[in-house]
């Protein structure tokens, strides 16, 4: 396996300074898949003089040390963190928001649209993505679920889990004479939201829109359900609205144009549903079986080659495409013993 380094130069812990006052800081995670994840340090929102925090990160031990020596780099502590925005609800994004929150008194804030699946959480009190399972299922992939079903998931915290301060809707919030924009962009999680500073021209933006991956689609903790991907594509197009900014997403480098990315990320997904059509053909198939007709990751990996986990995301991404093409009236879709299965319109 080559190094983080080599593979992910973006990932390499230390203080990128993107503008004065505004610093972005990798965070480990404790699975090598995305390398890191980056939280945001804002020094200039809060009147207060305190710090203004995008993301959490993974309530992992290694996180905490190497957020707190990026803290020490640019002179400031841990208790100057006094709100933290987080973009979603995935692990990587809200765990260590809750943690810090108990440990330093920060207000943690997420959006309005997480509110059900956490919700739904607390009664589950699983560490099971018993909505991914279920969407799994549906698909035609019950051996998969199982499989994915008997995995460690590292046990359910229920204090990781806690509810934020602040359900945050769309609109702007305000931070003395300062402002962000919060935007709801539903689609890689039902209550993502992404956060524009539209006086420096910056878009924090979580997984919505990341620079060199195409972020998964329906993987939600609780509750599935709605038409994700078309959900996401019109919360693409939405960035679209506002003028251009500075991408600072959660995963990868910074780039320079939000919208050149939403074009490119457009365009994959019309070459995806080009490829789920043809690969249903002239069959009457489930979401699992065209998901192992087509190749995954920018290297054609066949289906058979992923983990299991990866294969859940492959079978969601397949299912929200499918769906789609049903919205958009050139496929059909018909349920049987639970299980959604798809044939082209002639
Ligand atoms: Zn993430």
């Amino acid at each position: 396996m080559t190094t983080r380094f080599d593979q992910a130069p973006w990932a390499a812990a230390g203080v990128q300074t993107v503008q004065p006052g505004v610093h972005r800081v990798p965070l480990p995670l404790p699975n090598d898949g995305l390398h890191a994840v980056n939280v945001y340090l804002l020094e200039d929102l809060d009147d207060d003089g305190g710090i203004v925090m995008i993301d959490g990160g993974w309530a992992i031990p290694e996180a905490r040390k190497t957020l707190e020596a990026a803290l020490g780099a640019i002179e400031r502590d841990p208790g100057d963190i006094s709100h933290i925005l987080v973009t979603h609800i995935h692990r990587d994004h809200y765990t260590q928001a809750v943690e810090l929150r108990r440990l330093l008194g920060s207000r943690v804030y997420l959006g309005a649209g997480e509110r059900p699946g956490l919700e739904m959480l607390d009664r589950l009190r699983s560490d099971q993505p018993v909505g991914s399972l279920r969407t799994l299922r549906a698909a035609g992939a019950g051996e998969l679920a199982d499989r994915v079903e008997a995995m460690d998931h590292g046990g359910y915290d229920p204090s990781v889990w806690e509810a934020p301060d602040r359900w945050l809707q769309a609109g702007a919030l305000r931070f003395g004479d300062r402002e962000l924009r919060v935007v709801p962009t539903p689609g890689h999680t039902k209550g993502h939201v992404v956060f524009l500073d539209e006086q420096r021209g910056l878009l924090f933006s979580g997984d919505h829109v990341l620079p060199h991956i195409t972020p998964s689609i329906g993987f939600e903790l609780a509750e599935p359900g709605g038409h994700p991907l078309a959900d996401y594509l019109d919360s693409l197009r939405l960035m679209t609205r506002y003028a251009d900014a500075r991408l600072l997403p959660a995963h990868g480098p910074v780039a320079d144009s939000t919208h050149t990315r939403v074009a490119e990320l457009l365009a994959h997904h019309d070459d995806r549903l080009a490829r789920s059509l043809a690969a249903l053909g002239e069959d009457t198939l489930d979401a699992h079986a065209v998901a192992r007709k087509l190749a995954w990751t920018r290297r054609a990996v066949p289906f058979g080659e992923l983990t299991a986990f990866n294969q859940m995301l492959a079978v969601h991404e397949t299912a929200a495409h499918l769906d789609v093409l049903v919205l958009r009236g050139q496929v059909t879709a018909a349920r049987a013993d639970g299980v959604h299965r798809y044939t082209r319109m002639r």
